[in-house]
């Protein structure tokens, strides 16, 4: 299978990450790294989204859509830390077959200890909605949660999202 990942955010100067107690750029990028080498043990094909450099936010968005799309990846995955108030994971996604994935994802990384807050519809997501194939964005948890930033483990994140995705 080939997989499109995308590490949220980590493209300068107007595409950067939220901060909280811990920089979103940094965790997107521990973990998607990881789940990129987990996939390649695998013998899974991935597709790299992320732009090194972008000239506005749009165009960082435009470009990690069109690099799935132009690839043709069976499944597209954006990996992201929440900003704002609250705890716990949760995954967005918009049809009916990325619903499935996500929900595999969500529960993988709950079983962490994260509070579940299931799969949300992400049909206000640019990424997910010009996505031409299953799509799903991760949430892994909250950047201003004490719980969630001092239980947060990279490589047991990764691990999670792995087995979600690569589960039928
Ligand atoms: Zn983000």
């Amino acid at each position: 299978m080939k997989y499109g990942i995308d590490i949220g955010h980590n493209c300068p100067p107007s595409d950067i990450g939220y901060v909280g107690i811990r920089k979103e750029d940094e965790l997107n990028k521990e973990v998607g790294v990881k789940v990129i080498a987990k996939l390649k043990e695998l013998k899974q094909e991935v597709v790299y989204c992320t732009p090194s450099a972008d000239s506005s936010l749009s165009n960082s968005l435009y470009r990690r859509v069109n690099k799935a799309n132009e690839e043709n990846v069976d499944l597209y995955v954006s990996i992201h830390f929440n900003g704002g108030r609250g705890d716990g994971t949760e995954v967005f996604a918009i049809s009916e077959s990325s619903k499935k994935t996500a929900k595999r994802v969500v529960d993988e990384i709950a079983q962490l200890g994260y509070v579940n807050r299931g799969v949300k519809d992400g049909s206000f997501l640019y990424l997910l909605k010009n996505t031409k194939m299953p799509a799903i964005l991760v949430e892994g948890g909250f950047l201003n949660s004490k719980d969630d930033m001092e239980r947060f483990n990279a490589e047991n994140i990764a691990n999670a999202i792995v087995n979600g995705i690569t589960t039928f």
